[in-house]
């Protein structure tokens, strides 16, 4: 179907080809350590893959330590050189991966796309990034004194990444960690393993082409029992974990336990709020990007909508006019917008999420539909759901990762809007749109907004790499991608050098012997 035997091959994803530095075989037939792929897409076997045991996973560590031992010896800008490479390689195999992003995950072709192109500006910030990686000089207080600050390769990083974003996630954190000089070893989802094969393919290539240790990038297949060996494991300076609120939980304990260093992207329950000053031309396609792109499957996607009382009926008569007509079907096929939900859990959390919200006292708008027939063959495409709840009801603060908007009305001015927008655990991303500046102001100001991620007049899925990436509350704290989030990445060590002949103490101590 689709050609997608022709673009694993093209991809290098051969049984005869096994991913390098896992010591895994697969693509053979399932046995106990291996998972057989099925496609949400049309529910066809893509591939059965074998997942490692605690053996294999102490080898890739061993492996990866060895690794960074030469790594860390690299100049910063001639890893950024290697780096720039595999950004080219992405470009290269650009369309076949988006493709399989698309087959193996379910979101639409042009998000498949999208996906391998973050990959890419990822690539090419890494590669300027690479002769950028500063630290302060200070002033001493002594006299002939030097003071500054500079940053050290770390270690050995462990990303575990979570269905959604397959590939993308893994790149923001993996070029960072190596113009950093450090290696990798990532666990992806157990959901999408195969675009992790072939990720994994492009950028041996490179490493075979430049004569590195193959070591520098780790790639390890399994569920989340090898995602626990990472969290635990204290050759592992830095594990960045990207997943639910509830993994985050365990993995940040996990690591808090031995003091190691844990950067957790988690769920989110992101709103925009629409004031009576928006313009709402511009607000509907973010409104409706936001909740249903990528079927309700992105850390960002708009789930409830905190709509102004005097633009409420307004708003929900445009929703409506646009919901019943979106194109939902196979995510290869040109045209559509919606493509499937994961697997056969997450259509249950959606219909579970309708019925518990409607027994709250929520009404059911239009959606929430599992769709069946010829061209729905795996029970797992759903009609996107508009909900009229209240922000307090239980359904409305959880993350159903599915496409469930929920209209919030509220009155009076920007402030209780921002309440509502800030009255749940999570605190990823957050939009507002409005014209008017004070309540823009206010929205940002330090009594506005409590998330990561805050925007004026864009909607809050569509993050780009240039900016931290990451969110407060549940949603853990890290920040990864754009800006200084590179500094986790690394050592950082706080050197003073004495060209005197004497001996000065600080704070002006005497000290004699
Ligand atoms: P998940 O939590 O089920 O799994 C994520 C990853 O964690 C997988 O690789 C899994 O194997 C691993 N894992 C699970 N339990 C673990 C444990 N106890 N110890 C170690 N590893 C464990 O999440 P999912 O269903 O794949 O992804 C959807 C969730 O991810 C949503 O909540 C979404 O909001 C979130 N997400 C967040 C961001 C972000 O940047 N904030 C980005 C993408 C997705």
């Amino acid at each position: 179907p689709h050609g997608i035997q022709t673009i694993l091959q093209e991809l290098g994803v051969r049984a005869d080809n096994p991913a390098y530095s896992t010591g895994l075989t697969w693509g053979g037939e399932a046995n106990e350590k291996a998972r057989t792929i099925h496609s949400p897409a049309d529910g066809k076997v893509i591939a059965a893959v074998r997942f490692a045991t605690a053996e294999d996973y102490d080898q890739v560590v061993k492996t990866a330590q060895a690794a960074f031992q030469t790594w860390r010896l690299v100049p910063a800008p001639k890893r950024g050189d290697i780096v720039r490479q595999i950004g080219n390689k992405l470009r290269q195999y650009k369309e076949p991966l988006g493709k399989l992003v698309s087959y193996e995950m379910g979101k639409i072709m042009q998000e498949g796309l999208g996906e391998v192109q973050e990959m890419i500006d990822i690539c090419d910030f890494a590669v300027g990034l690479s002769r950028q990686l500063h630290g302060f000089t200070m002033h001493s207080e002594r006299a002939a004194h030097r003071m500054y600050d500079q940053y050290h390769p770390l270690g050995v990083v462990g990303i575990i990444s979570a269905f959604n974003f397959p590939v993308a996630v893994w790149s923001w954190n993996a070029m960072l960690a190596a113009v950093c000089g450090d290696v990798s070893i990532w666990k992806p989802s157990e959901k999408t393993p195969l675009v992790a094969v072939a990720v994994q393919h492009i950028v041996q290539e490179v490493l075979k082409e430049n004569e590195l240790p193959e070591g520098v990038f780790n790639l390890i297949i399994g569920d989340a029992e090898i995602g626990q060996l990472l969290a635990a494991d204290g050759r592992v300076p830095l594990v960045s974990a990207t997943g639910s609120t509830r993994m985050g939980k365990q993995v940040g304990q996990v690591v808090a336990a031995r003091l190691g260093k844990a950067l957790l992207e988690l769920g989110g329950n992101n709103a925009i709020i629409l004031t009576e000053h928006a313009d709402l031309d511009m607000a509907m396609r973010a409104v409706v990007f936001g909740a249903v792109g990528t079927a309700g499957q992105r850390c960002t996607t708009t789930r409830r909508l905190i709509i102004h009382d005097s633009i409420f009926e307004e708003v929900k008569q445009r929703l409506l006019g646009i919901y019943p007509k979106l194109p939902i079907g196979h995510p290869l096929q040109d045209g559509t917008l919606v493509g499937p939900l994961i697997d056969q859990q997450a259509v249950e959390g959606f219909t579970k999420a309708l019925a518990q919200v409607q027994q709250e006292g929520g009404t059911l708008l239009t959606g929430g539909e599992v769709l069946t027939g010829d061209a729905y063959p795996t029970g797992t495409y759903v009609t996107p759901a508009l909900v009229e709840a209240e922000n307090h009801y239980s359904t409305v603060q959880e993350e159903t990762f599915a496409p469930i908007l929920y209209l919030i009305r509220y009155s009076g001015d920007v402030e209780a809007a921002i309440a509502l927008q800030n009255g749940v655990r999570q605190g990823l991303s957050s939009s507002i749109f409005t014209l008017n500046m004070r309540e823009a102001e206010a929205f940002l100001a330090a009594t506005g907004s409590d998330c990561g991620i805050a925007n004026v007049n864009i909607g809050t899925s569509g993050a780009e790499i240039g900016g931290a990436f990451g969110g407060e509350k549940e949603t853990g704290g890290g920040r990864e991608s754009g800006s200084d989030a590179w500094k986790v990445y690394m050592r950082r060590q706080t050197n003073t050098i004495n060209y005197s002949r004497e001996l000065p103490l600080a704070q002006g101590i005497k000290f004699d012997v």
